[in-house]
């Protein structure tokens, strides 16, 4: 099996994995009680915290681990519209966003909160003129994502904040697929991050706040992290989200010029015939997500059982629903519905990736009618 779906999940990383073991078979105190086993997994988190806070490269903000990056998210909408003052009771996010930032914003619509879904142009980008028509103080929060999920653009975030602090509003980034991967640019107030998305375990994510920008809870209970967030922390996933943000800061050049390597490889020299998905500039190279005209993706991915990729979004496939951010770039649903979504990341070789891509290529022939 070759799997090229890494915006779906990462492997685990070897060394993520050796740092869990003795937080799964052998540790197993509670990190919130004064034992000096509880105090060793407790020191063990603030360590992880640490990690993952400087994977994100910010200043002056703290960390909360929540249960996935969809529970940072919730949170972070919820309990800053909550707390907002003065009447701002309006959210302004894209159309492009993820199902957690979106239905999140759908449920606050039916308990009386204005939102306002930005389009995008196509090539997947925000217009900044257009984000700064829709802020008055009116809004409270301002939610975009650093890298889409089934695209792979880049939205300009810093310019996105600073637009949001001039009128008052905080500014939420869902950097989930940014994380490790291309910088975080300052200026957003909260930002959420999953570990399963850069080599560590699944059902960790965590929610960075800058200083004085604390959303109400939305988990109430024990308080356990900085009074705002409640439940017992899990050493383990904690150990592993550290491990695996380490490795991301430490192997970031590495880990960077092997994708742009995998790029070239898979993009400009075998899918001559492909179209690609969104910007060419402002885009991350792990992500290659290519229509041709009149292909039945779906048909396709049946056809090549042993190459993991994935139409639009991980989310999206299976429903027989088109993608809304292919539709919100343009494409009708026949376009959709002939697109496809190759991932590859730091495990990937080049051989797996020539290898699929060629597979993918002369499937597609196939299909078409045309030679292989
Ligand atoms: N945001 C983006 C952009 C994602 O790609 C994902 C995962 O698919 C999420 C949020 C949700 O992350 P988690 O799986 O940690 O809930």
């Amino acid at each position: 099996m070759i799997y090229l779906d890494y915006q779906a999940t990462t492997p685990l990383a070897p060394e993520v994995a050796a740092a869990m073991q003795p937080w799964i078979e052998e540790k197993f105190a509670n990190p919130h009680s004064p034992s000096r086993w509880g105090r060793e997994a407790d020191a063990a988190i603030e360590v992880a915290r640490k990690q993952v806070i400087q994977a994100i490269g910010l200043d002056g903000g703290s960390l909360a681990f929540t249960g996935s990056a969809t529970e940072a998210i919730n949170w972070a909408i919820k309990g800053t519209v909550e707390r907002a003052t003065n009447g701002r009771n309006r959210i302004v996010t894209v159309e492009t966003e993820h199902a957690a930032v979106l239905d999140t914003c759908d449920w606050l619509e039916t308990r009386g909160y204005d939102i306002v879904r930005l389009p995008v142009g196509p090539d997947g980008l925000l217009s900044l003129d257009q984000v700064k028509a829709a802020l008055d103080e009116r809004v409270a929060l301002v939610a975009v994502m650093l890298v889409n999920n089934e695209i792979g653009v880049i939205q300009p975030i810093g310019e996105i904040a600073a637009l949001a602090h001039d009128v008052g509003a905080l500014m939420l980034c869902d950097a989930v697929q940014g994380l490790g991967r291309v910088e975080i640019p300052d200026g957003p107030d909260l930002i959420a991050v999953s570990a399963h998305k850069i080599h560590g375990p699944k059902g960790i994510g965590a929610l960075w706040i800058r200083r004085g920008s604390d959303p109400m809870p939305l988990i109430h209970g024990g308080g356990q992290e900085m009074g705002i967030r409640s439940g017992t922390l899990s050493p383990m996933l904690c150990v592993g989200f550290g491990a695996a943000a380490k490795l991301a800061s430490e192997r970031r050049e590495e880990d960077h010029e092997h994708v742009e390597d995998l790029w070239i490889t898979a993009g400009s020299s075998l899918m001559t015939d492909w179209i690609i998905n969104g910007s060419m500039t402002q885009r991350y190279h792990g992500n290659l997500n290519v229509r041709w005209p009149g292909l039945d993706a779906s048909r396709l991915i049946g056809e090549i059982r042993d190459v993991a990729f994935s139409l639009g979004s991980a989310c999206a496939s299976g429903s027989g629903r088109p993608s809304h951010v292919l539709r919100a770039i343009g494409l009708g649903d026949p376009e959709a519905r002939s697109s496809v979504r190759i991932g590859f990341g730091r495990y990937t070789t080049t051989e797996e990736v020539i290898d699929a891509v060629n597979r993918i290529d002369a499937a597609a022939r196939l299909q078409q009618g045309w030679a292989a």
